[in-house]
């Protein structure tokens, strides 16, 4: 079992940071390398959101990464303390954005590369985004494994 809790400022350049913090730890479990590389997808999708949408891109709000690693997988909690979501249902959507230039699609990568995504959110609070990665012997991803 390992736990390792990052946090940092709102800034872009720290997406790069949770993505090798989180890789690091993942390799340190049973997962393969293409696991690994959609761990961090998920990852960046989750902080980046943070960034983006919690804090409007200012770089002073605090970003906390919270990733417990065990033989089962790796739990991941991602938070922000920014504006929070109005609608989480409207906002997991697949291709919902409040942002016209956006794709929409950070939320169904979180869901299709792991395990169990949920999401909470408060207005003028944060939202914390909870989501697992679990070990499967053909390091596929098993939907019967939630
Ligand atoms: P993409 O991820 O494809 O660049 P996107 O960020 O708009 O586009 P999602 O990541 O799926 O798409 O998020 C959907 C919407 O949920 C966002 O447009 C935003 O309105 C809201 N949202 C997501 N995360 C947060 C957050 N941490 N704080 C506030 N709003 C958020
Ligand atoms: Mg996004």
């Amino acid at each position: 079992m390992n736990r390792v809790k990052l946090r940092f400022l709102s800034r872009a350049d720290n997406v790069g940071l949770a993505r090798i913090s989180v890789a690091a730890l993942a390799g340190q479990g049973s997962f393969s390398l293409p696991d690994i590389e959609e761990i961090k997808v998920a990852v960046s999708e989750a902080v980046s959101n943070a960034i983006i949408h919690g804090y409007r891109g200012q770089d002073d709000g605090w970003v906390e990464v919270d990733m417990e690693l065990d033989q089962t997988g790796l739990a991941i909690v991602v938070e922000d303390w920014g504006v929070g979501i109005e609608d989480v249902e409207k906002a997991r959507e697949p291709g919902y954005s409040n942002d016209p230039e956006r794709m929409g699609l950070g939320f169904v990568f979180m869901e299709s590369f792991m395990h169990g995504l949920e999401v909470v959110s408060t207005l003028g609070e944060g939202t914390r985004v909870r989501m697992r990665r679990l070990v499967t012997l053909s390091g596929e991803l098993s939907r019967d494994a939630q």
